[in-house]
Formats: C-alpha cells, sequence, structure tokens
C-alpha cells in the first residue's frame, strides 16, 4: 500500500502541469459513483412504491431515476474522456522524455550488456501501463463503490438477503485476492521474458540483412522461437492459474445462486416477502456477485501491474539500476586538438586487460595513423577518447586537462568518431547535417558537402539535398555513408576526428574520395585514423602501431618499414591486400 502511494506520487510529478484534468475526472468519477449508489437505493423504494400502488411518488421516482442516469452516461463520456486523455497522454509524454533524456546519460558499459528490447518496453508498454493505472484503477473503484449502493438497497429491501449478499461478495472476494496472490511474481516473469522477445524481434528488423547474408534464417529464426515458447509457457502458467481459480469460482457461485432461491422461497412463504420485492433482489445478484469482487481482483492486478512498472521505469529515473556517464564541469568552448595519454590501463570485463600502461601523445592538427592486428585495441582507443567508458587507471589529457574534470559538450561537442559505418538517421541529406547544427545555412552545407567530395554525386539525386536517405542511409552506399559524416564532422567544426577507416573493398574512385575529403580537413583538425591501406599510411605525420594493447613503436611509414619486422609483417599481409 505505501509502495502504491508513493509511486503515485512519483508519477504525478510527471502530470503535475495537468493536475487540472485530473481534478476534473476525479470530480467526474466521484459524482458518478455517487450517482451510480444513489441509483440502486432510488430503485429501492421505486419498487416499493409500486408494490404499495403509490402511482404518483412512482411517477415522480422513475423521472428522477432517468435525469440520474443521464447524467452518469454524461459524467463518464464527456468529463471523464475527455480529462482522461489529457492527463495520461500529457503525463506519459513527460515521463517517455525523461526516460529517453535518462537512457542517453546511461554509459556505454552498461549499454553493452543491457538489451534495447528491455528500454524500449519501458519508454513504451511501462509508461503507458503507469499513466493508464490512474484512470483506470478510479473506474474500478466507481465500478466497486456502485455496486456496493446495489448491497445497500438490498439492506432497505430485506436484511436476511442483505446478509446473504454480503457473506457471498466476502468469500468470493477472498478467493480472487488468494488467486492474484497465487500469480506471485509470474507476470514479472512474462514481462522480462517479453522484453527479450522485443529485443530479439527488434535485432531481426534491424539485422535483416546480415541475417539473409548469412544464411542465418534458420537458426535466427529457432532463437528466436525458443523464446517465444518460453514467454508463452509463463502467460499459460498464468492462465492455468487464472482456470483453476474461475472454475472454482464459478462453481461457488453457482451454489450461491441456489441457495439465493432457496432463500427467497423460504421468505416468500414464510417472511410474507412480496413476489416484486423478491425479483428486485433476485435481480441485483449479478451486479453484486460479479461486478465487485471481480473488479476488486481486477483492482489488486492493477495496482501489482502499475508497481512492477513504477519500479521498471523508476530504476532508471532514480538512478538505482544502471550506472550513468559521469563528467566534470570544466568547459572548453573550443579546442586547438592537443591530446595526450599518460600511462592508461582499461578492461572492459574485470581482470581482462584491453589497454595496458599506453602512453602517446598528439599535437594539434597532426594526422596519426593506428595500425595493428585485429583485436589490439585501436577502436577502444577511439572510444576512450570520446569517453564511452571510463580508464581504469592513467590519464587523458585534452588541452593538458584531464578528460574527467571536463563536462559533456566539452567532449562529445568538440570530438568526433567516423565509423566504419556510420549512422545515418532516415532524414534528408539537408536534416542529418542540421542535427548538428540546427542554424546551418545552405552555403555552409554546400561547403561541407564539397569539402567531403559529395557534392557531385548529390546532384545526381532528384531531391539533391532534400533526399531522404532511408533507415540507416540505407540508399548510401559504404564510402558515401562516411563522407557524409565527415561532412557532419565539418559543419560540427570538431576539433578532434577519429577516423576509422574502411576495411571493406571500397573501390580506388571511391577510396580516392575519401582520402580526398580527409585531406580537406587537414590542419583544420588533428586527425586519428585507424588506417588500413597505404594511402592514407602515407599520409599521417606518425603512425603508432599496436600490440595487445601497448604501443610497440611509432614513426612515419618509411621508418616503421625500415626497422619494424611486425609492421613490415603486417603491411605486407593485410594493409596490402
Ligand atoms: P581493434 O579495433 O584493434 O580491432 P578493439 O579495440 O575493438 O580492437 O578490441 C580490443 C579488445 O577488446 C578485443 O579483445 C575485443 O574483443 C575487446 N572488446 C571490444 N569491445 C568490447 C566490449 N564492448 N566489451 C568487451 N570486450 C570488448
Amino acid at each position: 500500500m505505501q509502495e502504491t502511494i508513493r509511486n503515485i506520487k512519483k508519477v504525478y510529478q510527471y502530470g503535475r502541469a495537468y493536475k487540472k484534468n485530473l481534478i476534473m475526472l476525479v470530480i467526474a468519477c466521484i459524482s458518478g459513483t455517487i450517482v451510480g449508489v444513489i441509483i440502486p437505493l432510488l430503485t429501492a423504494r421505486q419498487i416499493v412504491y409500486f408494490t404499495s400502488n403509490m402511482w404518483i411518488q412512482l411517477l415522480s421516482m422513475s423521472l428522477i431515476i432517468f435525469l440520474a442516469e443521464a447524467y452518469k452516461s454524461f459524467a463518464a463520456y464527456f468529463f471523464t474522456r475527455k480529462n482522461n486523455q489529457h492527463f495520461t497522454r500529457n503525463t506519459m509524454k513527460n515521463l517517455q522524455v525523461a526516460l529517453g533524456d535518462e537512457i542517453l546519460k546511461i554509459s556505454q558499459k552498461e549499454l553493452d550488456t543491457n538489451s534495447s528490447g528491455m528500454f524500449i518496453q519501458r519508454i513504451t508498454n511501462d509508461t503507458l501501463k503507469m499513466t493508464a493505472f490512474f484512470w483506470d484503477s478510479l473506474n474500478c473503484l466507481m465500478r466497486i463503490f456502485t455496486n456496493i449502493g446495489a448491497l445497500f438497497a438490498t439492506f432497505i429491501i430485506n436484511k436476511p438477503v442483505f446478509l446473504y449478499y454480503l457473506f457471498v461478495t466476502i468469500v468470493l472476494t477472498y478467493l480472487h485476492l488468494v488467486k492474484t496472490k497465487k500469480f506471485g511474481n509470474k507476470d514479472i516473469e512474462f514481462r522480462n521474458k517479453t522484453e527479450k522477445v522485443s529485443s530479439l524481434t527488434g535485432e531481426l528488423v534491424r539485422g535483416v540483412r546480415d541475417i539473409k547474408m548469412l544464411n542465418a534464417k534458420n537458426n535466427f529464426m529457432s532463437i528466436l522461437e525458443d523464446n517465444i515458447d518460453t514467454q508463452n509457457q509463463k502467460r499459460i502458467e498464468m492462465s492455468e492459474i487464472n482456470g483453476k481459480y474461475t472454475f472454482g469460482i464459478e462453481f461457488l457461485r453457482a451454489v450461491f445462486e441456489f441457495g439465493l432461491v432457496v432463500l427467497l422461497i423460504f421468505l416468500i412463504q414464510n417472511q410474507g416477502l412480496q413476489m416484486a420485492l423478491a425479483i428486485a433482489l433476485f435481480n441485483y445478484k449479478s451486479g453484486i456477485m460479479n461486478v465487485i469482487m471481480e473488479k476488486f481482483s481486477a483492482f489488486m492486478q492493477l495496482i501489482k501491474d502499475f508497481n512492477i512498472s513504477c519500479n521498471r521505469v523508476f530504476s532508471i529515473l532514480d538512478n538505482t539500476t544502471f550506472e550513468k556517464e559521469t563528467f566534470g564541469n570544466k568547459n572548453l568552448e573550443t579546442l586547438k586538438g592537443n591530446l595526450e595519454f599518460k600511462n592508461v590501463n582499461f578492461e572492459y570485463i574485470k581482470d581482462n586487460p584491453v589497454l595496458k600502461d599506453l602512453s602517446f601523445k598528439i599535437q594539434a592538427g597532426e594526422m596519426i595513423g593506428f595500425v595493428g592486428k585485429s583485436g589490439a585495441g585501436k577502436t577502444t582507443i577511439f572510444n576512450l577518447i570520446c569517453k564511452m567508458y571510463n580508464i581504469k587507471s592513467g590519464k587523458i589529457l585534452i588541452e593538458n586537462i584531464d578528460i574527467n574534470e571536463l563536462d559533456e559538450p566539452s567532449i562529445r561537442k568538440n570530438i568526433t568518431i567516423i565509423s566504419q559505418n556510420p549512422y545515418i538517421f532516415n532524414l534528408s541529406i539537408r536534416d542529418n547535417l542540421k542535427l548538428v547544427k540546427d542554424d546551418l545555412t545552405d552555403e555552409q552545407m554546400h561547403e561541407a558537402c564539397r569539402i567531403a567530395c559529395l557534392e557531385d554525386f548529390i546532384n545526381t539525386l532528384p531531391n539533391k539535398y532534400d533526399t531522404i536517405l532511408g533507415e540507416g542511409g540505407v540508399i548510401l552506399s559504404g564510402g558515401q555513408k562516411q563522407r557524409l559524416a565527415i561532412a557532419r564532422a565539418f559543419v560540427q567544426k570538431t576539433k578532434i576526428i577519429l577516423f576509422d577507416e574502411s576495411t571493406s573493398n571500397l573501390d580506388n574512385e571511391t577510396q580516392s574520395e575519401i582520402q580526398k575529403a580527409i585531406n580537406n580537413l587537414k590542419e583544420k583538425s588533428t586527425i586519428l585514423i585507424i588506417a588500413h591501406r597505404l594511402s592514407t599510411i602515407i599520409n599521417c605525420d606518425k603512425i603508432l602501431l599496436l600490440e595487445n594493447g601497448k604501443i610497440v613503436d611509432q614513426g612515419t611509414h618509411e621508418e616503421l618499414l625500415n626497422r619494424n619486422i611486425s609492421y613490415q609483417t603486417l603491411y605486407k599481409t593485410e594493409i596490402l591486400e
């Protein structure tokens, strides 16, 4: 109970601005409930007038009942619907935006080990459950109270029948509570499985090309099928419990109905109960026996669902489960581009070092190549320069300032990674560039695309700069994506560019255009390249040779080629291939 109240208060914080709608909703519910409680009482009096042949009173009572019913419908359809939509939708939006914000702050380490489906479910499904709870629970309570009104009506008409109904209500409600308890953690397990399935279906859609190319359709589908099976298993277990109890409850209800008929016959024969009143009392049975206990157990289930969703969402919003990125307070509006690693040690997994006592220094405006076998730690160095992960020991200095002291914009606005397959958004070329500079002018856009050697290509497109690029930039080739990312970096005027050269077989023309684009950025920015090609390596001011997370040698291409045997081997076996 305490947990629920605490969660209601927390969710309310996100819907505070729509307080008026919530108040109107509560007023509509309370007034609807009061009317709903009064109607059966009035109906009881109506029956008394009818059986006593009091026709004038009967007529006026019927009119009052009609007006009360009309108000109930009006409150339900106009007041509640409008205010509920306003409150629920806007509170949900605020929660979703806050969640999105927090997810963007979660550390890369946590993102690596958690599935995207989990986050998607929490943003969509859980926020909906949390906000819909307000109306759903009010609705449940409204029904419960309305039927308690019917119970009171029986109290006015006939005490023994009232006592019988009360006894039945208590027994059936108790059974429903036991059923909810039996469910235990099954619904939490079911939701966790649902997250897994949603994550896999996400991967199916995103990875459809690779799944086809790898001829992995059957294997992937069998993994998905297994997960859907376990998800279904949980659902079946829940439905079995539900089925067992529903059968028991239905059976008891039939017994109680039979008991009611016996009681009514007894009362008619021995206590002089009028037939019309007996029929009215009998007619209350469905409302009292079904709705109160069903709505009560639905209400309990709603509370449980609400709390599960709140725990899942607030574990992100309140920083209780997921480690967030941390930054310092120092702000550097612009950088020159000086960078240094001082005895850096780093590991993704405990006691599994990836970078070992790594030190190097790069001057602003230099173009540096990183070469080494796959797995040597090149991409890791780039990730650390962007502060995607925290180092174990040592120091990373940008403009001689420890990266841990810098605030987020100083790092993320001034450093760009251009990966082998940069993510291009399903927007136009113009909007992809505007993402990093919202006041981008046409001139700046043209200049960026000229520098990135993209202009000629864009001019061949039917809608030129307004061409929509498809999900992940699907209409672009690998080289074009990289060049668009170069244009993005140019627009952003980042001072440190980290370029992961594509290992795929780009044709010579594309390759030389990328090379030209990179050269166009030379001297404007410090450029670090994970280099795979001769043309790139020759252009670098310095090359760092990496082996098992250590720099084993550094110098120009000629120097390394003359003196370093592993560089010669690498150069012959990998780079030239
Ligand atoms: P390179 O770019 O030189 O091919 P990486 O920097 O990508 O090498 O990887 C260095 C080592 O770190 C590899 O052994 C790799 O398996 C491991 N690694 C890379 N990324 C992760 C990660 N997110 N979690 C755990 N290990 C990782």
